[in-house]
């Protein structure tokens, strides 16, 4: 009996390991928090979305591109100082949906790396959140994404990019508030659409009983 015991135990412990969690597009449905995600940065939006998040005194998640860190280190900087969450957006901006050369494997890795060691070098930030350009998640993806350290974050929720009015697209983020959603918004966005409405869509957000936190406090992640 006691051998039976050891055994299923083992077999569970390797079930939950090999299953691990590693890719999220969204929280717990369970309690009524979301999480506000920026893409690209940083960028042209990044100054004027950390003056209105700090007016409304929300953490967000900016998913930042290692070019960009490099290009523009001190806006990346003021993202930290106003106690923001940094995730990895790879390097380059590669689209892996569309990369069909035999090297992709390791053009991922590169990618991963390469904006690991520019946010560490340039920020000092270990980051372990990343979401790849596109949302790419296939599995060789997240499994070199895994090997890495990175927990891979897509969104609930977002389309920013789209030619529709800023009240049109208001409209959509706020039909899309749930428990658990993560929303993508861009801080070097196609347009300056979402500016004109970020301030009132987070008081909408708390209007109907949402808090508003980080991805890792939504998905209560931590350092691997
Ligand atoms: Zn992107």
């Amino acid at each position: 009996m006691k051998k039976v015991t050891i055994i299923f135990a083992l077999i569970c412990l390797f079930v939950c390991f090999s299953n691990a969690k590693i890719f999220y597009a969204n929280g717990s449905p369970d309690v009524k928090k979301v999480a506000l995600t920026f893409d690209d940065g940083p960028g042209k939006a990044t100054k004027r979305i950390l003056e209105i998040l700090k007016e409304k005194n929300v953490k967000a998640t900016f998913f930042m591109l290692g070019v960009r860190v490099e290009n523009d280190t001190e806006t990346a900087k003021d993202v930290i100082a106003a106690g923001h969450e940094i995730g990895s957006h790879t390097y380059g901006h590669v689209n892996f949906y569309a990369y069909k050369s035999a090297d992709k494997i390791n053009k991922i890795e590169i990618e991963i790396l390469q904006a690991k060691k520019i946010i560490k070098d340039k920020l000092g930030i270990d980051t372990y959140l990343m979401r790849f350009p596109y949302g790419y998640s296939k599995p060789e993806g997240l499994e070199v994404a895994q090997k890495q350290g990175y927990y891979v974050i897509n969104w609930s929720f977002g389309m920013d990019w789209e030619n529709v009015s800023a009240q049109e697209m208001r409209k959509r983020y706020k039909q899309a508030v749930k428990n658990g959603a993560i929303f993508l918004m861009h801080d070097f966005p196609k347009n300056d659409k979402i500016l004109s409405f970020l301030g009132d869509f987070i008081e909408e957000i708390r209007t109907k009983g949402y808090e508003i936190v980080t991805v890792s406090e939504l998905l209560d992640l931590k350092q691997k």
